[in-house]
């Protein structure tokens, strides 16, 4: 009887919480494709942005664009480098209570590194299969990745995938993606 009067109040409350945590993600995932789109306006446009919060709080940790040209470094994704940042900046390798937003589904390298990094959580923007409509894409969805890893790592995607598919579409990033040895 307890437990009858007890679970729908916990489940009410749960609702709320995810409820809340879709509008923060939202929001988070504008602004992160937003940020993402300065680069569009420059000598080298990406459609890819990633930045890590802390899951609690909600406090930024780190931020970072795609640098695999400027860099020279074909592992130089947005989510690589971000979690590399990260992690010197707290002078640790693990990111347990930590939550990755990336503006695109991470690829099979960049999940693999999100989960050795312990992430709690991956929020991802448009899909491997939007972005492979304009370079090449190694086609494993980052929940089989997940899925097939020992860690615990919940991933949760498309969020606001219009927003981010738009900076795939932008006149900027179509001239670029032209120039890309990737490019389809
Ligand atoms: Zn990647």
């Amino acid at each position: 009887m307890v437990r009858s009067t007890m679970e729908p109040r916990e489940r009410r409350s749960e609702a709320l919480d995810a409820a809340a945590l879709a509008v923060l993600d939202g929001e988070r995932m504008r602004e992160l494709a937003a940020w993402t789109a300065l680069t569009l306006e420059t000598a080298s446009p990406v459609p890819f942005g990633a930045e890590i919060l802390n899951t609690r709080t909600g406090t930024q940790l780190m931020r970072a664009h795609n640098a695999v040209a400027p860099e020279h470094d074909p592992s130089s994704h947005a989510e690589v480098r971000v979690i590399r940042l990260a992690c010197k900046k707290l002078e640790g390798f693990s990111l347990s209570g930590y939550t990755l937003y990336t503006t695109c589904e991470p690829c099979p390298m960049c999940m693999a590194c999100a989960l050795w990094a312990g992430l709690d959580r991956v929020v991802y923007g448009a899909t491997i299969e939007d972005a492979n409509r304009f370079c090449r894409q190694i086609q494993i969805p980052a929940t089989e990745v997940a899925s097939r890893s020992d860690m615990t790592c919940t991933v949760d995607g498309p969020i606001e995938q219009e927003a981010c598919v738009a900076l795939f579409t932008h006149p900027n990033m179509q001239r670029a993606f032209k120039t890309w040895s990737s490019k389809r």
